[in-house]
């Protein structure tokens, strides 16, 4: 089946209201009285509100795709096939309604029944969490072979605090031919780090709350909670090799090129990443923007910036030497009006907010970058592998380089970036604007930073669980 996103993303929504779930719209990225969360990450990072019981919804069973940023994600865009900053997230949710069963029959017959998705069930593969004996059961009742159905340990959906609990999660087989890794490589199967079997959906059977304490609480009643990558099956559908040649990105890509003068998509590697990334960026920060969020120093601002400036750092890489990237909002608009109407609307003020960032980052830019291209050739010349954490601060302070861009850039010539360095006369600057009396500036981009540094938690047992915090 060739399908359109429009219409890919239009089947889920009516699939699930076909079986009784309420269609929910696409929330603000900006979360709604969460401090725990810098942006919506996830269809199920809306619906707090009922999975802790805190709220009654009208229907108890809802389906959404909802616009979701991830921040941890952003060096993977245009890395891998499969990754975005911003991305749609397909879902359907039972607040103590349905569980196991029918999710398990209903996810299978949306992906292979043929008035549906229609896709071959051999190409579909399913994890389950090793103790979900009852997960596997049904999946197998549902009608999926033994021998496409795998074992893995990590299948535990936990997002810091919330629902939690073991999941399935479904591939799709792209075929040999998409892989970026060899047919015997240990790496190569369904969860590992491969691009042939891509991740197309999560099913979380949630059964715990994690709580703002730590600990997790059998929830009174079981929920469901599912996640299904809008471009990821996008990508299947319109047989693309990578997210980015659908019609998602493919019209960003095409204005792209126009504004590039004569670079052309797919004529070379290095290219591609930065068409991918501008492609990316474009969306996030067009949504982000729409959504309220503006472009500063600390918290989301700080990353609005962060994905601005990069994106201009590629367009540099292409050629482009004046403001582009808020041309590139209409084109955005265009192609997620069906769904989400206000980004045309706003499309005005969106390009003006990333026109002035724009032009705010060019005056520093040429200067930044030869200083930031002199310092990489004396590092080089002097045999050093790190860069400066000095040099590295004064691109960040005085030439707006956000220190995460120039570790990416010094990467891409083979060399790190002295992290310690530069937080030291981070903390330096700091210390003196303490001493000016003018420190609450800084101190918020470090507290705003830290509340975006998820949780990462570790499944012991049913009873026995623990988080361990990511070290910074
Ligand atoms: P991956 O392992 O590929 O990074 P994930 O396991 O982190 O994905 P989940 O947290 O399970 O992803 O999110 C549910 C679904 O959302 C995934 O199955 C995938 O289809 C989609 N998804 C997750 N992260 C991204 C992203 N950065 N860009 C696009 N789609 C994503
Ligand atoms: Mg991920
Ligand atoms: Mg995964
Ligand atoms: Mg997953």
């Amino acid at each position: 089946k060739e399908l359109t996103s429009s219409q890919v993303r239009q089947m889920y929504l009516d699939f699930f209201e076909q079986h009784g779930h309420k269609i929910m719209p696409s929330a603000s990225l900006v979360p709604v009285d969460d401090p725990t969360l810098l942006w919506i990450n996830s269809g199920v990072a809306t619906m707090k509100k009922y999975f802790d019981g805190s709220v009654v919804p009208d229907n108890p069973r809802m389906t959404s795709s909802q616009k979701s940023i991830r921040t941890n994600d952003i060096e993977n865009v245009g890395r891998t096939a499969r990754h975005h900053t911003l991305f749609e997230m397909l879902g359907n949710f039972s607040v103590g309604d349905y569980f196991k069963h029918d999710a398990v029959h209903w996810a299978w017959e949306l992906l292979t029944g043929e008035q549906w998705f229609d896709f071959d069930p051999e190409k579909l593969y399913i994890t389950v969490y090793p103790k979900d004996t009852d997960a596997k059961a049904e999946w197998l009742d549902a009608g999926v072979k033994e021998d496409h159905i795998v074992e893995a340990e990590d299948n535990f959906w936990d997002i810091g605090q919330g629902p939690s609990g073991p999941d399935s999660e479904i591939f799709y087989d792209r075929g040999q031919e998409m892989n970026n890794v060899a047919e015997d490589d240990p790496e190569n199967y369904p969860g590992g780090e491969n691009e042939r079997y891509l991740e197309i959906w999560n099913i979380v059977f949630s059964q715990f709350n994690h709580t703002p304490e730590g600990t997790y609480e059998p929830l009174p009643h079981k929920n469901i909670d599912t996640g299904m990558g809008l471009e990821r099956v996008v990508s299947v559908f319109q047989h693309a090799r990578t997210n980015f040649e659908t019609d998602l990105f493919l019209p960003i890509i095409r204005a792209t090129e126009q504004l590039s003068d004569g670079k052309k998509y797919e004529a070379n590697k290095n290219d591609d990443v930065s068409f991918k990334i501008i492609a990316d960026h474009a969306r996030a920060v067009t949504f982000a923007i729409g959504d309220g969020a503006l472009p500063s120093n600390e918290g989301r601002g700080y990353v609005i910036r962060r994905l601005i400036r990069r994106a201009i750092l590629n367009g540099k890489k292409l050629g482009i030497n004046e403001a582009f990237l808020y041309k590139l909002v209409p084109v955005v608009g265009e192609i997620m009006k069906s769904h989400y109407p206000a980004v045309l609307e706003q499309a005005d003020y969106i390009a003006g907010v990333i026109h002035s960032e724009e032009d705010r980052f060019n005056v520093t830019l040429d200067t930044g970058l030869s200083l930031l291209n002199d310092t990489i050739a004396a590092t080089k010349a002097a045999g050093k592998t790190q860069l400066d954490g000095a040099e590295a601060f004064k691109l960040f302070d005085t030439y707006g380089f956000p220190v995460e861009l120039t570790t990416e850039y010094a990467g891409d010539e083979g060399l790190g970036v002295d992290q310690d360095g530069f937080k030291s006369e981070m903390e330096k600057q700091r210390a003196r604007a303490r001493n000016a009396r003018s420190s609450a500036k800084s101190m918020g981009v470090q507290r705003a930073l830290l509340t975006d540094i998820k949780s990462v938690s570790k499944y012991v047992g049913y009873n026995q669980l623990t988080v361990e915090n990511a070290k910074l």
